[in-house]
């Protein structure tokens, strides 16, 4: 077992279970594992492999159970699969191992909103769902006694779909950019994972797929007859297709099409998000959800905390929490789901994801003001500069500042009634943060705590 953090105790718990010896292997120290070492060898688990040569002995191991970020590609890993070894991981033996309906969703971004959305469809269609893998619980305990009339809905990321041999049913890829070029060898890993959301489904397979975005609409000779699509720009084809229609969100079975709402009934913004019901609308259907259920769901959906999340209005000025745009697309998102004028708060620590894009993007947009903080702040100022060069126009006003409290307090300053304090850093939050929520809610309070 490489990786011992809290959602890899079910896991080995269940290993025991099953009669396995499990050898503990960790990158941190004892010491550093605190209470997780007393833990483990109450689960029965004797011999720990900590600190800097935790994968020294991994090729002499037959079965190898990796946490979801290990790269892959890390030499022990590749000479113990040389030799023979199943590499495998929670969500692989799930995927192996369900006997219920499962729907699986993936892509760059849209992941966890469109997951919550199959989930909540499902469960108001009244059926037993379980909402799993990259969100909720770890299921490897429950999955062999569900019944089989139950769905697992689970969000998978590129990580976890790495080492899969089974593909769910209902597979969803919502869009594929550039992202966690940090852990995976390259984009084409990265590309090659997410196919593994379809790449062992059988003929009674579908796969709900994004027919506008640059990332997936190559892949969707690949699934050929298999595809159901979704588009924002209306009908993309095949027997069934989900799609927004003169303001209508419509699911179409060959010629019969139903509108399930109207836009502006959907109160989540922006068209990803519009993008990301068509697709939960699609996946649930397909999984026996309602007309009923979806559109009442869909009609009351608040979103996700730290996904475009209204925190408050001061002197005017609205404050969104997008903790969560721990992306250039995300933060690209956000942008194109405002329209009032924008001072962004943006920066945190590196994955490697090229800014060129965003800064493009920024230059000329209705950003007036650009707050940097965190590790990427000088990359992201040099990316925006230029832009601006390039295309000979003034970069938003551009201020560096050393941590939240400043960017807020730049970023009141900064606003005028009418605006939107945006925080969207397009980073991830290791710099600073343990997680992009404790991110979320440090800017939460101090927005609060404004007089
Ligand atoms: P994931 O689970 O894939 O990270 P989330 O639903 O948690 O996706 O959203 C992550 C971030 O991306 C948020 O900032 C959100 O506003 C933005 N986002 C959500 N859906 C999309 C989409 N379809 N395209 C681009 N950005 C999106």
């Amino acid at each position: 077992m490489v990786g011992l953090g809290k959602s890899n105790l079910p896991l080995i718990r269940w290993l025991r279970r099953k009669g396995a010896e499990v050898v503990a292997c960790d990158r941190l120290e004892a010491d550093q594992l605190g209470d997780r070492i007393a833990e483990l060898r109450e689960l029965g688990v004797r011999e720990f492999h900590l600190g800097a040569g935790y994968l020294d002995r991994l090729p002499e191991f037959g079965i190898i159970c990796l946490t979801p970020g290990i790269p892959k590609h890390l030499p022990p890993i590749q000479a113990a699969r040389a030799r023979g070894a199943w590499i495998t991981g929670e969500i692989p033996l799930v995927l192996a191992l369900c006997r219920a309906l499962v729907v699986g969703v993936t892509g760059s971004a849209g992941k966890t909103t469109t997951t919550t959305l199959v989930g909540e469809i499902l469960k108001a269609s009244g059926r037993q769902v379980y909402v799993g893998g990259n969100i909720g619980t770890p299921l490897i305990e429950q999955v062999e006694s569900l019944p089989p009339d139950a769905v697992v809905v689970l969000e998978l990321s590129s990580f976890q779909l790495q080492l899969a041999t089974h593909s769910p049913r209902v597979a969803v890829l919502t869009n594929i950019s550039p992202n966690h070029l940090d852990v995976h060898a390259s984009m084409e890993e990265y590309v090659e994972a997410k196919k593994n959301i379809y790449r062992y489904q059988g003929p009674e397979g579908r796969v709900v797929i994004n027919a506008d975005h640059p990332g997936t609409v190559p892949l969707i000779p690949e699934v050929a007859d298999r595809a159901v699509r979704f588009s924002l720009r209306g009908d993309p084809g095949g027997r069934m297709a989900a799609f927004l229609e003169d303001g209508n969100l419509v699911w179409r079975v060959e010629g019969h099409r139903q509108p399930v709402l109207r836009r502006e009934e959907l109160p989540l913004l922006g068209d990803h998000n519009v993008a990301n019901a068509l697709a939960a609308l699609a996946a649930a259907f397909l999984a026996g959800g309602t007309f009923h259920a979806a559109r009442q769901v869909l009609t009351r959906f608040q979103g996700v905390e730290h996904r475009l999340e209204p925190v408050r209005v001061l002197d005017g000025v609205r404050y969104i929490n997008d903790s969560k745009a721990t992306a250039p697309a995300e933060t690209l998102a956000a942008l194109a789901a405002i329209r009032d004028p924008i001072v962004l708060i943006a920066g945190g620590s590196d994955k490697g994801i090229p800014f060129d894009d965003l800064a493009a993007a920024l230059v000329g947009s209705h950003v007036h003001t650009l707050i940097l903080t965190g590790a990427t702040a000088g990359k992201i100022r040099r990316a925006v500069e230029a832009a601006a060069a390039a295309r000979g126009v003034a970069p938003p006003r551009l201020v560096e500042v050393p941590d939240m409290a400043a960017a807020v307090q730049a970023a009141r300053a900064a606003a005028r009634p009418g605006d939107v304090v945006l925080l969207s850093p397009a980073c991830a939050s290791f710099d600073r943060y343990r997680s992009f929520e404790e991110r979320g809610r440090h800017f939460k309070e101090l927005v609060m705590a404004l007089a």
